[in-house]
């Protein structure tokens, strides 16, 4: 039991499928109501599609697990319509500060620009993020079947549908599925089902997890420490979460016993030694981890898909682990729906596969270049880092490379099949293959964000240049045509800096607003061409 938090206990119902004993087939099951799961489901019914949701707990996530969550996942929140109460719950931070003893050495700020929406992260335990989707999830009126303490312990995939075992209370069912998405978390049964297993590295370093209750004035920032004064040798990482809960993570090495370090008496004497003897705190949660770096081979195995943890673990530095596999789910949802809308040819799943493992590959490069930079394991590392540390206290070009956990951001994906490249010359990061950059619009007077108006679908931006058209029909997608100046206005000028606008500039947005094409002129054979080649067409 938590002094903050009392978890809920979500009822277990049996289906009336069960009941009856009658097999039901589901157009999309989703193993695991973890935060990807949870997104997922959510996801897929705003897109119109109902989901069955399966989950061998009854709880939100347990103990202390994710506390920040970056930009982008909150923007595809915000789509989905739950990033409010996050936001609102958070604490909201752009500032990270690194320290060598008592010594600042460097300082990011991950959101130096002004007039976005969406921060650059909050920080947010896991169990109020998840219960905030499922209060969420509520709203779509019966679309979202959340079904408590039903463990999947069977799959087989019989080519045009799945098929799976499902363990409950009143015993095993079964049920069948068009599709069926892997959020089970990193130690995934439905991977083991279909003997599939990960690559990668686990790294030999324990961390020490303290969560306290206490009043403190450290400003909302993300404090590292290398080598502190407080806990020699070692790392220490200090974040604050909602309710007055701050998270400290202290670095102990590999022979550290992870039952004795949990112990309270050793827990509080290191938390004094950091916070000062006369700080009043107290213990809310205490965990050891150790972390891994690692992947499925391929993320697609016919009708299943693995997304977040399932699919690829990351070591907690950067934040990467629950921040990329939102991302896995956004990019999943729009493609399946138009596949089984029969507007998209199968293949179009494939693309999920070529896309989230090259996000996924960029994750673990730079979680790994974090690990070891903050974890050194050769002396050559270790005189790396130091000589680095030294340096990056007087010169600024040394400053960079201080890494104390490069925070997540979305991987470009710039060698997409599904991008059409540019022909025409372009300023600035919004190449095809790279997430929309949200930027303060007006429309009928009203303030608004573009991401707002880019929603789910298909888009065209047109500036300052009518082609007459409010939407265009690519057999069957619909892509809307949305012109500054006439539909809505640039109202800071953030659009026309962000996106190099001349007049007919003309983008191409896809479902999960990425940037599929741009050219300097509208040409609507072109813009259909385009979506075409966006949806492997
Ligand atoms: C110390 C620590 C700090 C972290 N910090 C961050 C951070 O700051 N930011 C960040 O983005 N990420 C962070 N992470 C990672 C983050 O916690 C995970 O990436 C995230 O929980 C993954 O979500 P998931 O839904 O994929 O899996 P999980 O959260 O593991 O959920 C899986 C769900 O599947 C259920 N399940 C499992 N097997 C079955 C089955 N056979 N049948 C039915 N249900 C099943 C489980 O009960 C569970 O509910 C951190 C992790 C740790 C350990």
């Amino acid at each position: 039991m938590l002094k903050t938090y009392s978890f809920p206990q979500f009822d277990y119902v049996p289906s009336a499928e069960q009941r009856a004993g009658t097999v039901v087939r589901h157009p999309v099951v989703v193993v695991g109501a973890g935060p990807i799961g949870l997104t997922t489901a959510i996801d897929f019914a705003a897109r119109g599609i109902p989901v069955v949701v399966l989950d061998d707990n009854n709880t939100v996530s347990v103990g202390s697990r994710a506390v920040c969550y970056a930009k982008r996942p909150l923007e595809i929140w915000d789509r989905l319509g739950c990033a409010a109460p996050m936001i609102d719950k958070g604490i909201v931070w752009n500032l990270g500060k690194v320290f060598r003893d008592r010594e600042l050495v460097y300082q990011f700020d991950l959101l130096p620009e002004e007039d976005h929406k969406i921060p650059a992260f909050i920080n947010l335990q896991q169990y109020y993020l998840e219960e905030i989707i499922i209060d969420h999830a509520r709203t779509y009126g019966g679309k979202v079947d959340l079904r408590w303490k039903h463990r999947v312990t069977g799959l087989t995939d019989q080519g045009d549908h799945v098929v799976l075992t499902v363990d409950t209370p009143d015993g095993p069912f079964t049920l069948e599925a068009d599709w069926v998405i892997a959020c089970d978390g990193a130690n995934s049964g439905l991977r083991a089902l279909l003997h599939r297993d990960f690559k990668g590295r686990a790294f030999q370093d324990r961390f020490l997890i303290a969560d306290v209750v206490m009043k403190a004035d450290f400003p909302t920032e993300r404090w590292f420490w290398f080598n502190p004064p407080f806990h020699r040798n070692q790392s220490v990482l200090l974040h604050k979460q909602a309710a007055d809960v701050w998270r400290i993570d202290f670095q102990l090495g590999w022979d550290a016993d992870p039952e004795e370090e949990k112990k309270p008496e050793r827990v509080i004497p290191r938390l004094k030694a950091m916070l000062g003897e006369d700080t009043d705190f107290e213990l809310e949660w205490v965990s050891v981890y150790q972390f891994a770096c690692r992947r499925m081979e391929a993320f697609r195995h016919g009708r299943v898909f693995f997304a977040g943890d399932s699919a690829h673990q990351v070591s907690p530095f950067g934040a990467r682990g629950a921040n990329t596999g939102v991302q896995d789910v956004d990019n999943l949802s729009w493609k399946l729906k138009l596949v089984m809308d029969g507007l998209a040819p199968e293949r179009l799943l494939d693309t999920y596969d070529e896309e989230r493992v090259f996000a996924a590959d960029d994750n673990l490069l730079n979680s790994t270049r974090s690990t070891d930079f903050i974890t050194p394991k050769s002396a050559v590392s270790r005189a790396f880092r130091d000589a680095v540390l030294d340096l990056a206290r007087d010169h600024t070009f040394a400053r960079p490379l201080v890494n104390s956990g490069r925070l997540s951001r979305p991987t470009p994906y710039g060698t997409s099949s599904l991008n059409t490249p540019d022909e025409d010359a372009f300023a600035g990061a919004m190449t095809p293959g790279t997430n929309a950059a949200d930027a303060p619009i007006t429309r009928d007077g009203a303030p608004g964000w573009l991401l707002g108006e880019l929603g789910d679908g298909f888009v065209a931006l047109v500036a300052d240049t009518d082609p007459g058209v409010a939407a265009i029909d690519v057999d069957g997608i619909p892509c809307r045509v949305v012109v500054v100046g006439r539909d809505i206005a640039d109202a800071k000028g953030r659009l026309a800096e962000r996106y190099d606008l001349k007049p007919g500039t003309t983008y191409l947005f896809r479902p999960d607003q990425y940037v599929a094409a741009r050219w300097r002129a509208f040409d609507e054979t072109r813009l259909r061409a385009a979506v075409n080649r966006a949806v492997a067409r």
